[in-house]
């Protein structure tokens, strides 16, 4: 059977998931890691590096080395998480030429997708290096809060990275699909989901006929991990400033370490209760003098310091539980996913307020591939009678006249849906419409997200008020929206898929998927190649060593002197073909050392 992995695309790590068998498995990375950094470099001679070995370098090439880019897939350039970004991070922020956000690594520029689509062409050679196959089709998972605008560049980063996503799915929602998989249980369940760099929380219904039924989910695309971080970073800046007068924000390499070393302090916080920070030679002070940071943060400082976040994820859980009309006590379990819930202060919120304690069957950062993994072996297995019935988070309109926003679909609807609505004209003869689809929860249209604007042309003549347009919304599986709109009288009906409008052109898409295949081919063949190179100078370096004692054995024989030569001219062409990069001669090549390597040996052995 065709393969299909399941990912999860985080804003920290990533992670990728199969099911084989019946059994959903994580897949290991190379390190034998299972999540991988979702980070991204370019070196200074142009190599791309993705993962731990990106990470590994962020210090010293912190220009070059881009992190939690998820915060600004989808995002329009003005938006207050690009701002920010751009403020903070020490990778370049620059604007796109659709009010969207490159970043410039190394002098060339990158759309977000496009980095995005690196790490999930990472994960898929992952997949590939580990079933031995090539995998084309993926599921892949967004926080269930990601907008329209949001889901669409996750869908073309798929698109680049040269995997057909065949679904995205919510993160909580996958989440419980992994916690109630083959379980057969009726369960009202809550999915507290705090990663690196958003909080998302969604309460949903699982039926023991496999329905898995989303009822309401809530969240924040700017909350997670890397606040915390932030927080940490804050308090070492400021206590260096108090302590040496030197502000550690000028320095983008101390910047970096700060980093690294806030996170590491936060973690180890998580089962210690204090944790030692010390960056030697943070920074240099006038001429000569290195400053040094050494520190000690508790876990009630840090508690302190981070209070206020996660009083934020609490009070965003008490709104979705309002709405949903529901009481603590109806839900029957709590699952925590995301590296962030590992923090007791997290855990100890939670459990406080839905008054249990948190389900500890399911890992934190592994759950949401599996579930994707889980989704992806469902859609291609017709027999499988699985239902995911998840919800939109966000409610879709249109701007009406005044600026006001008309809702056409409700928040929290189950999707696929679709909904209709009557809108008259407001001027005499008005000839055309021009239709703003926004998504949001204002009634203010402005201060709603635009998915995407669209004209209704050649509208017939008619007194204002009298000509009736019907807009229809449509929200297929993945959560993405489609519009149309029609004249009811003349049937005159235009539509579109709402394409991001922050997002990038099809032909962009395409030429961006073109060089991602490109690079592809080039990795594939850079490691044969390497592997082959190094399988050829081992033989190479074996007959070398073996090469004088041959020769005292050979001596006096015409016949030995001749293989000897030939021995000699077989090294020179493997050591040319391996200069030359020529792949098929090295491969070649091998075969004619490892001839040679068994006669040398069949000759010593005579000894
Ligand atoms: P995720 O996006 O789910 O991979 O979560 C990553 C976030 O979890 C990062 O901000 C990490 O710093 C954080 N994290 C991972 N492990 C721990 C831990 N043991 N304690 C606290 N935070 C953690």
């Amino acid at each position: 059977m065709e393969k299909v992995i399941g990912i999860d695309l985080g804003t920290t790590n990533s992670c990728v998931a199969i099911v084989e068998g019946d059994t959903p498995t994580v897949i290991p990375n190379r390190g034998g890691y299972k999540t991988t950094p979702s980070m991204v470099a370019v070196t200074e001679t142009g190599k791309r590096l993705v993962g731990h070995i990106a990470k590994r370098q962020a210090i010293t090439n912190a220009e070059n080395t881009v992190f939690a880019v998820k915060r600004l897939i989808g995002r329009k350039w003005n938006s207050p998480p690009v701002m920010a970004a751009k403020e903070s991070a020490p990778y370049r922020v620059i604007e796109g030429p659709h009010d969207d956000v490159r970043i410039e690594l190394r002098s060339k520029l990158y759309s977000v997708p496009e980095i995005s689509a690196m790490i999930l062409q990472e994960m898929k050679i992952i997949a590939e290096d580990y079933l031995g196959e090539p995998v084309e089709k993926a599921v892949i998972t967004v926080p269930a809060y990601f907008n329209d605008n949001q889901r669409q560049a996750t869908r073309d980063a798929g698109a680049i990275s040269g995997l057909d996503v065949i679904r995205i799915i919510n993160e909580p929602t996958a989440a419980a699909l992994a916690y109630g998989f083959g379980k057969k249980i009726d369960r009202l369940v809550a999915v507290y989901d705090l990663g690196g760099g958003t909080f998302d929380i969604s309460i949903l219904e699982i039926g023991a006929n496999e329905v898995f039924k989303v009822i309401s989910t809530a969240g924040d695309t700017f909350l997670g991990g890397e606040d915390f971080d932030t927080r940490v970073m804050d308090w070492l800046v400021q206590g260096f400033m108090d302590e040496h007068g030197v502000d550690l924000r000028q320095d983008r390499m101390a910047l970096q370490r700060l980093k690294d070393a806030a996170e590491k302090a936060k973690m180890e916080l998580s089962s210690q209760a204090t944790s030692e920070i010390n960056l030697p030679f943070i920074i240099s002070a006038g001429q000569n003098e290195a400053l040094h940071l050494q520190r000690t943060l508790r876990r009630e400082t840090l508690e302190a310091l981070c209070e206020d976040l996660v009083g934020r994820t609490v009070d965003i859980c008490q709104a979705t539980m309002k709405e949903a009309g529901l009481k603590k006590s109806d839900i029957e379990d709590v699952i925590l996913v995301g590296g962030m819930t590992r923090m007791p202060l997290v855990q100890k919120s939670v459990a406080g307020f839905f008054d249990r304690e948190p389900c500890k069957g399911v890992h934190p950062d592994e759950v949401v591939a599996l579930g994707a993994a889980i989704q992806a072996s469902a859609l291609l297995d017709e027999s499988s009678e699985m239902l995911l019935l998840d919800v939109t988070p966000h409610t879709l309109g249109i701007m009406i006249v005044g600026g006001y926003f008309e809702e056409l679909i409700p928040q929290n609807s189950t999707v696929p849906t679709a909904r209709s609505k009557i809108f008259t004209t407001v001027r005499d003869n008005q000839t055309a419409v021009k239709i703003l689809v926004m998504q949001g929860e204002s009634t203010r249209a402005e201060e709603n997200e635009l998915l995407g604007e669209f004209i209704l042309t050649g509208l017939r003549k008619a007194p204002k008020g009298q000509l009736e347009v019907e807009v229809t919304f449509e929200i297929n599986a993945d959560g993405i929206v489609s519009v149309s709109a029609k004249d009811l009288e003349t049937g005159i009906k235009q539509s579109i898929t709402v394409t991001a409008s922050s997002g990038l052109t099809q032909e962009e898409i395409d030429k961006m998927a073109e060089e991602s295949k490109d690079y592809m081919v080039d990795r594939r063949f850079s490691e044969e190649f390497e592997s082959a190179r190094q399988d050829a100078e081992k033989i190479i370096r074996e007959l070398e060593r073996l090469y004088d004692d041959v020769e005292r054995m050979v001596k006096g024989s015409d016949f030995g002197q001749d293989a000897l030569l030939k021995a000699r001219d077989i090294i020179e062409r493997a050591k040319a073909a391996i200069d030359e990069k020529d792949l098929e001669q090295v491969k070649q090549a091998i075969e004619t050392l490892k001839r040679t390597q068994k006669m040398f040996k069949g000759v010593l052995a005579r000894t």
